[in-house]
């Protein structure tokens, strides 16, 4: 399996509109990010993690074939505002699309249009599925365990594939839910700041987290501008901690 972390950022992006400040004006790329989504490659299965407003723009980067499932973490504005540049793939197949009731929910009030009865010539054409946490699920040939996490008391989803654990804007994980994250290589986690924040880990706590989950590897994502420059940051972290920046590939 290989995944390419698309963003990085939190939901304002790096650099912030209008702001100044040390890392906003880095001339290091690692130090630029857009909004968070990763695209994971299995033996042939391509399966994007969020599709934020910057899709479009991620997107562009890579061949361009077929997506076979889009895995929703939750509504926010930031993970689900490229849906509707989903339509280009929509020249191969219907697009499957998974996520929570929630979050299936707040898109057909968002965007009624996607779901109409008499669809306008060119829109995107989503197959929805609703993701039940305790369920494990297939695309094509590859299983995924959905990963049920609190964004401050917000349920949302992570998705373990394989030994890979992609989880963002967490602030909390209910006990229970450990059990699905045991034996992972690599485990992908938000740290948005060095303060506190109501609704994300900052970094002290995703590092509380990597060290309760013990994966062999883990990669931070979903930063702001706050959390300082990335070779800084880098630097302070366990050696087997990285701050993931936009195109960083791994392998698992
Ligand atoms: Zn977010
Ligand atoms: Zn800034
Ligand atoms: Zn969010």
């Amino acid at each position: 399996m290989r995944l390419k972390f698309l963003g990085t950022g939190t939901s304002t992006g790096v650099p912030e509109i209008g702001c100044r400040c040390g890392v906003c004006t880095s001339n290091n790329i690692k130090d630029r990010r857009l909004r968070a989504s990763a695209l994971a490659s299995i033996d042939g299965v391509r399966l994007l993690i969020d599709c934020g407003p910057d899709f479009r723009q991620q997107i562009m980067e890579e061949e361009f074939s077929p997506v076979n499932g889009v895995l929703l973490t939750h509504e926010h504005y930031d993970h689900t505002g490229g849906l509707d540049d989903l339509r280009s793939f929509c020249k191969f197949a219907d697009v499957d699309l998974y996520a929570n009731k929630i979050t299936l929910d707040a898109l057909k009030m968002r965007s009624p249009y996607f779901f109409s009865e008499n669809k306008y010539p060119g829109i995107p054409i989503l197959s929805l599925h609703e993701i039940d946490a305790e369920k494990p699920f297939k695309v094509e040939h590859v299983e995924i365990q959905p990963v049920k996490v609190m964004h401050h008391k917000l349920p949302i989803l992570g998705y373990r594939i394989g030994n890979l654990a992609y989880l963002t804007d967490v602030k909390s994980i209910p006990d229970r839910e450990y059990a699905k994250l045991k034996g992972l290589d690599v485990l992908i986690v938000n740290a948005l700041r060095i303060k506190s924040h109501l609704s994300h880990l900052n970094l002290s706590e995703a590092l509380a987290e990597v060290k309760r989950i013990a994966p062999k590897r883990a990669y931070l994502i979903h930063m702001s501008h706050h959390i300082g420059l990335h070779d800084d940051v880098q630097k302070t972290l366990p050696d087997n901690v990285f701050l993931s920046y936009d195109g960083l590939e791994i392998e698992i």
